[in-house]
């Protein structure tokens, strides 16, 4: 019998066909990411969903046939996974497939703030040209702290050693080889504040991480600090940091990800020239699409093939067990 796969979200044509000439798949597309069709919904075997369906019991109730989940992304706080193991379905990611595209934002974000890229071009646009006024700083020698020595934290730590930078990192769960490898010191979260001129967050969404930027830090960071954040919004208390960028203790921020998506339209951050906002687009180019279709067709080849998983969820780390995820 053939599988049903249901394809709820954009997905690439050349997986999508990758998929659909083997004999053993029906593969149907949704046209909605939200209203599944129910006809497709009850007989699929296995679902292939970006962040933008959510997965909950009242979906896994309709589901009866279903053995595997499949997301296009890094992050899965779409996917209830108390209920996919309920129902005894596996789940897997792609974190892989985005590492590069997220290391390139924030370093895009970091050269921004740098060189005031934003207020730069503003002032040209008006028709200005006061070239003393925009004044940048250079990197090298300067120290750049990364909180979250994963995947991403890594490969912008590759970018910054290649600025010539002095690398600082604090996770507490990540083994020494992820500091060995790049010759990073680990340093406590207090440490990494206080030292770094640049730092920026590459850490999963989880209740030890949620507000572990607030105004207990701000406090004794240290000032003139440049502030990236392409992790998860609900890393920074946004409020805490509207008031240090107030009390002007921020050279420069860098924002791609928000406590609430999308930001709203009152919210302070809108109010500071210094603070460079993207909507969330750090796993958004062309080459991450292509790589996550591919690579979530390929895990979904090999688990109808032979059973054999990889990158499931909930994921097996050290900081998944110590802090249940925050639904
Ligand atoms: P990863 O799992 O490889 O790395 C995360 C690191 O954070 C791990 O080394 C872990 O030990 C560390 N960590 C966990 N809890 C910590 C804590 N309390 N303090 C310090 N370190 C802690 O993940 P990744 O692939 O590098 O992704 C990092 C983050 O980036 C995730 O939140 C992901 O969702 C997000 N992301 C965002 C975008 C975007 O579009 N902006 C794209 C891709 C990924």
């Amino acid at each position: 019998m053939k599988k049903k796969i249901l394809i709820t979200d954009r997905f690439a044509q050349d997986s999508f066909l990758y998929l659909q000439q083997n004999e053993n798949f029906e593969v149907v597309r949704s046209d909605s990411h939200i209203h599944l069709p129910l006809e497709h919904l009850v007989s699929a075997h296995a679902l292939i969903i970006r962040s933008r369906t959510v997965i909950n019991e009242e979906l896994l109730q309709k589901a009866r046939q279903l053995q595997l989940i499949i997301t296009c992304t890094s992050g899965f706080d779409h996917i209830d996974l108390a209920a996919t193991e309920k129902w005894g379905i596996t789940v897997m990611h792609t974190p892989t497939a985005n590492v590069q595209s997220a290391a390139q934002l924030t370093w895009g974000l970091v050269l921004a703030c740098v060189n005031n890229i934003m207020p730069a071009h503003r002032m040209v646009k008006a028709g200005e040209w006061k070239r003393d006024s925009i004044t940048g700083i250079e990197l090298s020698g300067r120290t750049y702290g990364i909180v979250g020595l994963g995947r991403i934290g890594s490969r912008v730590a590759d970018f910054a050693q290649a600025f010539g930078m002095n690398v600082v990192a604090y996770d507490p769960y990540a083994p020494d080889e992820n500091f060995e490898r790049l010759n990073i010191p680990r340093l406590s979260y207090e440490e990494v504040l206080k030292t770094s001129d640049v730092i920026s967050f590459h850490v999963p969404k989880t209740l030890e991480t949620e507000h572990m930027l607030d105004r207990s830090h701000f406090e004794y960071i240290h000032r003139g600090i440049i502030l990236i954040n392409t992790s998860r919004g609900s890393i920074i208390n946004e409020n805490d940091l509207c008031e240090a960028l107030g009390n002007g203790w921020l050279r420069a921020v860098g924002l791609d990800v928000f406590e609430k998506e999308p930001l709203p339209r009152t919210s302070n951050l809108l109010n500071y020239p210094n603070v460079i906002l993207t909507p969330h687009i750090g796993a958004n180019t062309e080459d991450a699409f292509f790589k996550a279709s591919q690579v979530a067709a390929n895990k979904l080849m090999a688990f109808f093939v032979d059973g054999s998983t990889s990158d499931t969820l909930p994921p097996r780390a050290p900081w998944y067990g110590a802090t249940p995820f925050d639904k």
